[in-house]
Formats: C-alpha cells, sequence, structure tokens
C-alpha cells in the first residue's frame, strides 16, 4: 500500500476529469491556477507529513481492514489513543498552514458511514457494510482524498426533504435500476471536493417516514458525468491575481469550498451504503458530527497558533513586547487556543468501541469543543487585530512597496523598531490579515462559526446528551429536599 508523496498527490489530481467552475468560467488547468493551488497546496502538507519521521506516528496508522500502513486520513480509529493522534495530527497541520488542510471531512466521514453501516446490516440485513469495507480498501490502497458531503442547500428551512416545493432541495434518488441508483441534487458549502478523488455523501438531517428517497450515503468519484463544481469565493481572493507574494498574506495555502451539484449521477450499487433506512440517517448525521467537532478541537487551536505567534511579532515590531496590557492578551489568546485543544483532547480519551469495532469520540465533550470554537476564534482575531494597530486595514499594495519613487517612503515611514525592515512588518500584518478578514479568514471566522454545524446544533446535542434528572436529584439530596448521603455509611 503506497503512500502518496504530496508529489505524486499533486500530479494525480491532473488526471481528474473535473467539471470546476470559477468566477464564470469553467476552470481547465485548475492544479495550477494561482486562486485554488493554495488550497491545493493545504491537502498537500497531509500527505507530506504521512513521510518525516518526525510526525509519521501521527500520520499514519496501521489499516483496520489490510494491516497495511495507510495514512490517518484514509483510517479507522482502532483505539482512543488514536482518536487522540487524530487531534494532534491537526493541530500540527493547523500550525504548517495556517489554513483548512480539507482532509478531515472525508475521515470522519469514513468513520461514521464505517459504523453505522455495520448497525443498519444488523437490523435489516443488507449489505451495506461489506459494500464500504471493500471501497474504503480501494481508497487506502491509492491513498485517494475523499470528501465528505453532509451539508444539503435545505430549501425551506420549516420543511422537511419530502414536503420541499422543489423535491431537489435535499440530495435524493431518483431512479432504482438493476445495476445502481441514480442521484440529484446538491450540496453547499462543501469543503476541499475540488481537491479530492472521491466524495462520500451522506444525509444532513434526521429523514423521517415520506423522507426515504433522501436517506442516502454513497460514494461519487468528484469527476464522475454530471458532477458539477462551482468554487466558492473567499474574501480578496482576487489578490492572489496581482502576481506578488505579500498582499495576499497566507501565500502558500488556503480552504476551499465548493457548491457541489449532482445533476443525474448514476452510481453502482457496490458504492451505495445506505439507500431508504430513514431511522439510521441520524446516527450517521451524529457520528459524523461528533466526529468533525472533536476535529476543531485539533485545526483551530493549530491555525490560532500562527496568529498567536504573528500577534506576539507584531507586538515586537511596534516595540510594546513588555507593555502589561499587551502581554495579558496574548495570554488571554493562549488560553483561549488551548482551552480549544483541551476540549479536542478531552473527547477523544473519552471516546468508545462502536459495534463495527472502531472509536468514536465523546458526543457531549465534542459538541462543547465545537460549541467553543464558534466563539473563541472571533475573540482570538479581535485580540489580533487590538495589537496588529490599524495598519492591518490601511496597508499600501505590495506594488507600491516596490515603486522606484515611493518603495523608499514605506520603507521608511512604515518601520517600528530600528532593526526590523518595513517589509517584514508588513509582512506579518498582511499574514494576520489574511487569517481575520482576507483568504484564509473563512477557516478563522465564518467557518468556525457554521463549519461542523451551527451553534445551535451544538446546543440540542448537548441539552440532549445531559441527564439533568441525575443534576436535579443531585441538588435535592443536598439541599436537604431527598434524603441526605450518609458519609459514613
Ligand atoms: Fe479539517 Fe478544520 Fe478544515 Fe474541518 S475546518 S476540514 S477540521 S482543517
Ligand atoms: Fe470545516
Amino acid at each position: 500500500m503506497a503512500l502518496k508523496t504530496a508529489k505524486e498527490y499533486i500530479e494525480s489530481l491532473r488526471k481528474l476529469n473535473l467539471d470546476l467552475y470559477l468566477f464564470g468560467e469553467k476552470v481547465e488547468n485548475w492544479v495550477d491556477n494561482p486562486v485554488i493551488r493554495p488550497s491545493i497546496n493545504s491537502v498537500a502538507m497531509t500527505y507530506k507529513v504521512a513521510h518525516e519521521s518526525k510526525n509519521g506516528a501521527l500520520a499514519t496508522t496501521d489499516s483496520m481492514l489490510t494491516g497495511g500502513k495507510v495514512n490517518r486520513f484514509n483510517a479507522l480509529f482502532k483505539s482512543t489513543d488514536e482518536l487522540v493522534s487524530k487531534v494532534k495530527l491537526q493541530r500540527e497541520l493547523g500550525q504548517r498552514t495556517g489554513a483548512c488542510f480539507q482532509r478531515c471531512v472525508g475521515m470522519d466521514a469514513i468513520n461514521a458511514v464505517f459504523s453505522t453501516t455495520y448497525e443498519v446490516d444488523q437490523k435489516y440485513g443488507t449489505e451495506y457494510h461489506q459494500r464500504f469495507r471493500e471501497w474504503l480498501k480501494y481508497v487506502q490502497e491509492g491513498d485517494l482524498c475523499v470528501q465528505g458531503a453532509m451539508t444539503d442547500v435545505k430549501g425551506d428551512r420549516g420543511l422537511s426533504p419530502s414536503k420541499q416545493s422543489d423535491p431537489d432541495m435535499f440530495v435524493r434518488v431518483v431512479e432504482r435500476r438493476g445495476d445502481g441508483i441514480v442521484v440529484r441534487g446538491a450540496k453547499a458549502n462543501q469543503t476541499g471536493t475540488a481537491n479530492s478523488h472521491e466524495m462520500l455523501i451522506m444525509p444532513t438531517l434526521r429523514m423521517r417516514e415520506g423522507d426515504e428517497d433522501y436517506a442516502l450515503s454513497c460514494a461519487i468519484p468528484t469527476d464522475a458525468k454530471g458532477v458539477h463544481l462551482i468554487y466558492g469565493r473567499q474574501s480578496c481572493d482576487k489578490r492572489k491575481l496581482e502576481g506578488g507574494d505579500i498582499d495576499v498574506g497566507n501565500y502558500g495555502f488556503g480552504g476551499q469550498e465548493t457548491l457541489t451539484i449532482l445533476e443525474d449521477v448514476f452510481v453502482p450499487w457496490e458504492r451505495v451504503f445506505m439507500c431508504g433506512e430513514c431511522d439510521f440517517s441520524i446516527m450517521m448525521v451524529e457520528r459524523f458530527a461528533t466526529y468533525h467537532r472533536q476535529s476543531y478541537g485539533g485545526c483551530k487551536p493549530g491555525i490560532g497558533d500562527v496568529l498567536i505567534g504573528a500577534t506576539a511579532s507584531m507586538a515586537e515590531y511596534n516595540g510594546v513586547s513588555r507593555a502589561p496590557h499587551i502581554r495579558e492578551k496574548i495570554g488571554e489568546m493562549i488560553h483561549l487556543a488551548e482551552t480549544i485543544h483541551a476540549c479536542g483532547l478531552a473527547c477523544s480519551y473519552e471516546g468508545w468501541k462502536t459495534m463495527a469495532g472502531n472509536y468514536q469520540s465523546n458526543i457531549l465533550l465534542a459538541n462543547v469543543c465545537k460549541h467553543n470554537v464558534t466563539r473563541f476564534p472571533y475573540e482570538l482575531c479581535r485580540l489580533a487585530e487590538d495589537i496588529a494597530g490599524g495598519l492591518l486595514v490601511t496597508l499600501p499594495s505590495e506594488k507600491d512597496l516596490r515603486h522606484p519613487v515611493l518603495g523608499k517612503y514605506i520603507e521608511k515611514y512604515l518601520k517600528g523598531v530600528a532593526d526590523v525592515p518595513a517589509e517584514e512588518r508588513i509582512r506579518m500584518l498582511t499574514l494576520i490579515h489574511s487569517m481575520t478578514f482576507g483568504t484564509t479568514a473563512p477557516s478563522y471566522r465564518t467557518e468556525s462559526m457554521h463549519g461542523a454545524g451551527s451553534p445551535q446544533a451544538q446546543k440540542i446535542m448537548i441539552e440532549r446528551q445531559t441527564d439533568m434528572d441525575y443534576k436535579k436529584k443531585l441538588a435535592r439530596s443536598l439541599a436537604g429536599i431527598d434524603e441526605r448521603e450518609d458519609v459514613t455509611a
């Protein structure tokens, strides 16, 4: 089982025949497109770390299916220790890219579909689990990149899938044939689709009677006939087309989301892992959501580390690093990032073994982790902007810096402390800008809010996972309303 190198991964993308659109135009050479390439580099980092002696143990493991060595992003979690390794790997990758490296969605989907299909088969005598194992072996053998596809476009949020005025608002089966099914619909906000070989479709919410066509899980190659990808815009994305490497900030890395259209895509039965079992859709949704909410306990503190480092550097460049209020604010940033990470580790250590044999992270703690992520990165950004100063949004451009006449003024007047050149100060500011306003900002602001589910989704899960009667019983006993516990008994 060969582990692809970063270079081999990037070359493998060239062989895909994607139907991909950006700014209203079809993109033929998307691998070298300057808007898209940083997002490819981020995924490529997941391949690179697997070959590093320092990170090999974090980034690879033995396949639960074959025993061969596989990239962790394609692996089933065999223990709580492996859940912990996942989170630590994600922190490392967040630190190295400063952006969303996209491959976690597939890893989390693989584990959720694996355990859910096992339990569906137990109840209905279906053969989804065996099919899934075969498909996963194919993915592991090719070290393919898989994108998990959950979020439907949803239409009227007050109506169930089958009650929508347009029946295509949730991905559905439109035809069942002897050799497979035909699938139609769209998935929104899809992370990393154009950088993946395969997408793993899952339902987006609990399905009820009448929604059978929507209780669907299957694997589709990203370049299958009928798949159309529309690349999502990011703030300041056109800075990447200006030719320089300063104004983009995080020039090398970025994230990626697409609107993925499935126009009557044929899927053979051996790639279908749920088809009509409404009562199991919520199990798949909750298990995937839990894994991905755990994931944020890795990537978000990792990206936070970069932002903290950039902010501390700016304090030095400005000559204020010893000021008590600056040190207090940077200390607060560290506290926020580590709190997120602590929750990611906690839900991993408190994981449990599923009937299928892989491990699931703790549902309550993973939801607490992600709920913190809907708040803390915003505070991290606020503190970074506070310390960086207003120049963050008023800097002249790289072209001004390089200008034969203007350049010397910028070098002179945009200097802070004497021994740091203005260009270094500007580069640090644009890095912070890219993480708080620019092209890598999605993974640190709105993506932190809505990725892996919006805040209310976690609140519902937190409430559902809490035994309130037990908590009330504790209080009633200590208050003397119920019988007090006798400590000597
Ligand atoms: Fe991975 Fe984080 Fe991106 Fe989700 S947001 S795919 S967990 S890097
Ligand atoms: Fe995400």
